[in-house]
Order: C-alpha cells, then structure tokens, then sequence
C-alpha cells in the first residue's frame, strides 16, 4: 500500500465503486506486464481493455478494431425517429489511448493460432498474447431468410451493427413516400438487444406520424412472445394505433423470402410491398470466434461464466453478444459489466490469484416517443448451471405506472447512455 500514490488509491476507489459488487482484484498484488490483446473495441471488447489498465496499469493492452470510430447500436432507433443526429452515437478511442495507455490498432483480425497464443491480422500483423479476449459481437446467417445476403442487404438494410447501415435505413425513411409501408422482421431468439426491434418500430412510428401520415410500420415477426411486450403494445395503443401493426409468427409473420429487386417481402406465402424494408436477419457470434473454432453448433461461444474463458481453448475469453452468458441478455449494458468482469478474471489469474464471485447487471430502456420511455432490469448471479437472474432485483416497469414515470424513464434512458459511453470511452 505504501508504494500506491494517493492518486491512484483514489483511482482505485473510483473503480471498485464502478464495480459494485464484483470482487476486484487486490491492490497488494504485484504488476505482471503480460501481455493481452483485445479483438473488438465495442461495449465489452473496449470497456474490459480500460478495465484491464485500470486495474493493473503494467499490462500490455492491444485493442484491435476494425472501424476508426464506434458507433452505437443503442440510441441509432433514437436517430432514425428524429431525436438526435448520428454525431450523438458516435465515439472514438482517443482517451482509451492518451488516458489509459491502451494500444488501439485499426486492422481486423482474421485468423486466431490458440496453439501459439497468436492473432493474425488482414494487414498481416501477428500479435503474440498471453491472454486474448475477443468481444466481436455478431454477425448474421446470410440466407436463412432466402434471398437476404450482403447485396440485398443494400437494398433492405438490416442496421443491426450501426454506421452506414443506420445511415441507410435513415435516408430511405426519408425519401419514402407518405402511404408507404415500413416492414420490419425481427428474428426469432437469441439475437442482439430482444427489445431493440420493437423500440424500431415505436421510433420510425414516431417519424412517421410527423411526416409522413399514411405510413405505416408492419412488424412481421418470427416470434410469437416479445420482451417487455405488454408495455410496448399499451403505449402503441396510445400513441400509434393507426401506425404500427404486429403480426406473430403463428399468424403469418415468419418471413421466408425477400426480393430487393422488387421490394417484396415474402410472410406466409404472401408477397407485401414494403417501401422500406428492415430485414434483421438471425444471428451469431462474430465471424473471427466462427472461424477460431469457439463456438457450438449454434454458432454462440460456450464459456466458463465465472471468468469468461472459452471453454474450448485456453487463455482465450469470450464476452458480449459472441458468448453464451446464462440469463443475461445480448445488451451493450450486459457486454459492459461482463468486460469488467473478466478484466477482474484476467488480473487475478495472471498473479496466480482467483477472486471471489461476481455479480453483473442490465437495464435496458427503449423510447416510445421522445418523453415516454419503458425499462426492464436485472441483476444476475453465478448459480450452479450459470448466470441466473437474481430473484426481486429488477424486473420489467409497472404497466399501470403514471405518466411521471415514463417521462422519467425517457431521461434515465439519455442518462443511462450517456455514463455508459463516458465509462468506455473516456
Ligand atoms: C437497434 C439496437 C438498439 C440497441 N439498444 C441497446 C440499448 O439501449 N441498451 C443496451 O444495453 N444494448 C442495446 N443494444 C445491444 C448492443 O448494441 C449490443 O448488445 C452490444 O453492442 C454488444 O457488445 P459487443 O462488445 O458484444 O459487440 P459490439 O459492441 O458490436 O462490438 C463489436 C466490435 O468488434 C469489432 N470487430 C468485430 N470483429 C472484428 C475483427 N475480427 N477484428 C477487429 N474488429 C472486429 C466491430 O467492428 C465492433 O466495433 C442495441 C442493439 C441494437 C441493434
């Protein structure tokens, strides 16, 4: 302790408060210098990479990014419905470096050796690491929908990773005539943000009855139950009921088949004539872990979700969307809180030390209209087969809430993200 300057210890107070509940790894250990390589600078891949040097500042930390800026899934829906512009979702790796000295490189890792401890890149570098953590997020089945590929997706975007994709689906919204319909399909579970979809909907609704009246959005859905539904489906009542209509799957909504040349969308056996369409496509872990060999025959990573390491190759932790993480949803809030978990994990392991468990939290808050928000949280447990919700912490808003309420949860929702970004990204 002796040898810990002020500032640090205050440093050190700041993140274990940060941690809550997890069990950081003890000031009285000595520095390991290893060195760790991060793929992914999202929400798990950059918030553990600041973690890790918050916690032992001896690392060698290598972040590998493929995109020069991030930007968000989280508050995009906000952006197609109006409320901000795409400069407010997006984020940079300036203060990972200068701040917390994490080495960023813009290069996309192609190949993993878990053999040698070694990443290869497209720009054919090759990284030696002692621990590597990939947080690659997703990416999709091309296909599974018949005719949705990466040229269609052109055509009908996705916008399930933002960026340009968002850009797209922003600029369609807007050139589309006022009487034409929006189409969107979410797929069936597990797939990234459950409640993303149907935030979508209520925000290009939102778009819609501003500017373009006759419009209307068309959910065709793979699935039959939603998250935080009955909240969704009262405030659509209230505000949308001529703009937005949810078709379950076990009443046609499965789509099988979309035609870009033609905008059509194929439900049922029936062709419907989107003038924009949203095809999200079904999912799974991001290609690297794909193409390394981690993941199951569902195309997610299995881990040991005490630490997060793979439990198919060592010294190689998985978190965020990629990995099978118990009960807790595919959320940047989930990614974040596993990536300081596992920065935890990390440093106590390399100093031959375990830590006691952690626990992990989630909220996740969806807009309906610029002042009506809706939330569902939780804080989640190591169990015996897993992460498991813990029993009384959270849940899904009240249904018959006062308007107060909601008024509220549409700032905690700007606050929310606002921190989250801060704590990442500097
Ligand atoms: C519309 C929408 C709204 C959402 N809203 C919310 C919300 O309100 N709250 C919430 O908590 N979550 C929300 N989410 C979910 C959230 O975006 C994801 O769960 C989160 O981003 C997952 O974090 P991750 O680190 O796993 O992946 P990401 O954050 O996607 O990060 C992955 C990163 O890895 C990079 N990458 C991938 N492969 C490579 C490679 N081989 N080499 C180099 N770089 C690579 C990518 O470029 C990317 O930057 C939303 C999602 C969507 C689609």
């Amino acid at each position: 302790m002796n040898k810990i300057s002020r500032r640090r210890f205050i440093q050190w107070l700041g993140t274990a408060s940060a941690l809550g509940a997890l069990g950081a790894p003890s000031l009285a250990f000595p520095k390991t210098g290893a060195r760790i390589v991060i793929v992914g600078g999202g929400f798990g891949g950059a918030t553990c990479a600041n973690y890790l040097k918050r916690f032992d500042p001896s690392l060698d930390v290598t972040l590998i990014e493929s995109h020069k800026q991030f930007y968000t899934c989280p508050f995009s829906n906000a952006v197609l419905g109006g409320l901000y512009d795409m400069d407010f979702i997006r984020h940079d790796y300036d203060k990972l470096q200068s701040k917390h000295r994490v080495k960023v490189i813009q290069d996309y890792a192609s190949t993993i050796d878990p053999d040698k401890q070694t990443v290869h890149t497209t720009a054919g570098r090759t990284l030696s690491y002692d621990r590597l953590v990939l947080s690659p997020g997703i990416d999709f089945l091309w296909n599974a929908i018949e005719g949705y590929d990466p040229a269609a997706s052109l055509i009908m975007p996705h916008a399930w990773k933002a960026g340009s994709q968002t850009r797209l689906l922003l600029k369609q919204l807007h050139e589309m005539p006022n009487g034409g319909v929006v189409v969107i399909a979410p797929p069936a579970n597990p797939f990234r943000c459950p409640p993303g979809p149907y935030e979508r909907a209520s925000m290009i609704a939102h778009y819609l009855k501003q500017h373009k009246p006759r419009s209307k959005v068309l959910i065709l859905d793979a699935k039959d139950k939603f998250s935080k539904q009955a909240l969704f489906q009262d405030a659509w009542d209230e505000f949308y009921p001529d703009h937005i209509e949810w078709v379950p799957g076990s009443q046609g909504g499965i789509v099988t088949a979309v035609d870009p040349k033609h905008m059509t969308v194929t439900a049922d056996e029936e062709k419907i004539k989107a003038a924009v369409a949203n095809i999200i496509p079904p999912q799974k872990a991001g290609d690297v872990a794909y193409r390394a060999g981690l993941t199951n025959d569902k195309g997610w990573c299995p881990v040991n979700q005490k630490t997060f390491e793979s439990t198919i190759y060592k010294n190689v932790h998985i978190i965020g969307d990629a990995s099978i993480a118990g009960k807790m949803p595919k959320s940047g809030f989930s990614a974040s809180s596993q990536g300081k978990v596992c920065a935890a994990e990390i440093v106590a392991a390399l100093r031959g030390d375990t830590i006691g468990t952690s626990s992990w939290v989630n909220t996740c808050y969806s807009l309906i209209t610029p002042d009506y928000g809706i939330s569902v949280a939780a804080v989640y447990r190591l169990g015996d087969k897993g992460i498991v919700g813990v029993e009384g912490a959270g849940g899904v808003g009240p249904r018959d809430a006062p308007l107060t309420t909601r008024q509220m949860e549409a700032v905690y929702a700007e606050g929310w993200y606002r921190a989250i970004t801060a704590d990442i990204f500097g």
